[in-house]
């Protein structure tokens, strides 16, 4: 896929610049969800077991180019050293680290101080990018969710290293690739969520890659609504009726088939338990507001999902936080999971709401690959170049 591998480099007496991403949540100085240092391991492991030296480069938070104490990666240090069951060592500044490399003992892993401290490296500054590189022999990404972002840690090394993929970048690209790159066809993209604003880039590329691509959530409101259905109080964008007609005509061109909700359950009140009905997806009344989608959707669905091989999902089909209008979330995730179970269907999935719903109806365990990137997967899924993974591939091929 024109990147490297941890299986590709020779490590043996090398230091390998690591870029992870270990920016966990924090309270009162104490992590409280470790599982994107767990995640790290097996590359750290890797690049050990090889004879490698890795100096970790991280961000945490947001702190502008300037040293903000309350961002200092000396807080995730303890769980980092428990979870690697390694010592680690915490560098401070590029100049301790340039001088701590020159001594280093081997088999020592590194952790440097939030790297977000120094503008260059937002800025992707030349010099900066220059002068991380040489505080190592090899670079070696392993932050996918941060690889849309152009920054010295996550870009501008891989032009002054060999470099190659960790572990969790390479099972992402892996996943991603065999959901939408080289897919085992038919592939079903089902896409929901809040709002169409926010996905458009996302379905004018899934249509020209997917067979059939099923609109659920409140974004399927706006496509009704530009077909001259009556929605009611739904959350719909009648702003965006043009965009969501040449998205239908877009797919036509194309071959893809959209699914939109035959029926939909409907409310008059956005809480919990709510006095709710089944109707016609064009019978919403004009003092309710669609919230789910029906049982005959969910049937389609079915349908089209158990025809498929490949399955790619982004967004919940409904307002799946308050009951029972996580109905047709949880029968479609429940669904994409015994197909896969089953062997017949690959299925990947991400989105930070979206991982919620999976998880909360207990499928997520079973899809054969589930992003937490966020923004990264996104852009991936929309057919974007991602800088990190480009700067791997230049990197490769020179
Ligand atoms: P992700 O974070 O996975 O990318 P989104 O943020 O796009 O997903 O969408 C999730 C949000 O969409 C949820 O908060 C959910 O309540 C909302 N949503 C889904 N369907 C509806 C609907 N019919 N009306 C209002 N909100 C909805
Ligand atoms: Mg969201």
């Amino acid at each position: 896929m024109g990147w490297k591998t941890i299986d590709d480099m020779d490590l043996s007496g090398k230091r390998v610049l690591l870029r992870v991403d270990i920016n966990v949540p924090v309270e009162k100085g104490r992590v409280t969800d470790a599982t994107r240092i767990e995640r790290i391991v097996p590359t750290v492991e890797d690049i050990l077991a090889k004879g490698g030296t890795p100096i970790l480069v991280a961000h945490f938070g947001r702190p502008k180019g300037k040293v903000v104490l309350d961002m200092s990666l000396r807080q995730v240090l303890p769980v980092l050293r428990e979870k690697l069951g390694h010592p680690v060592a915490f560098i401070e500044t590029l100049e301790a680290a340039e001088r701590h490399t020159e001594e280093q003992d081997t088999a020592e892993v590194m952790l440097l101080e939030n790297i977000r401290f120094h503008p260059g490296e937002e800025k992707n500054d030349p010099e900066f990018a220059r002068r991380l590189a040489g505080l190592a022999d090899v670079y070696c990404n392993d932050a996918f969710s941060a690889a849309h972002r152009a920054h010295a840690s996550t870009e501008g090394v891989a032009h002054h290293l060999p470099s190659c993929a960790g572990r969790l970048m390479q099972a992402e690209l892996e996943a991603l690739e065999a959901a939408l790159g080289q897919p085992q066809r038919p592939v079903v993209a089902v896409v929901g969520g809040a709002k169409v604003s926010t996905k458009l880039d996302l379905l004018g590329n899934l249509v020209a890659k997917v067979d059939h691509l099923v609109i659920g959530g409140g974004m399927a409101n706006t496509f009704l609504a530009a077909q001259g259905i009556d929605v009611g109080k739904s959350l719909c964008e009648h702003d965006l009726a043009d965009t969501a007609r040449a998205i239908l005509d877009k797919a036509q061109a194309a071959g893809c088939e959209i699914v939109l909700p035959e029926d939909v359950v409907v409310a008059r009140e956005f809480k919990a338990g709510a006095e709710n009905e089944v109707v016609a997806a064009d019978a919403c009344p004009e003092d309710a507001m669609i919230l789910d989608a029906g049982p005959r959707a969910v049937a389609k669905i079915d349908a089209v999902l158990s025809g498929a091989k490949t399955l790619i999902w982004n967004g919940p089909l409904g307002a799946f936080e308050i009951p029972p209008f996580d109905t047709a979330t949880n029968a479609a995730a429940a669904r994409a999971a015994a197909l896969t179970q089953a062997g017949q269907l690959i299925s990947v999935a991400g989105g930070g709401d979206t991982v919620a719903a999976l998880n909360g109806a207990g499928a997520a365990e079973t899809f054969t690959y589930i992003s937490t990137a966020g923004g990264a997967f996104l852009e991936w899924m929309e057919g974007k170049d991602l800088p990190g993974v480009a700067a791997l591939a230049q990197s490769a091929a020179a």
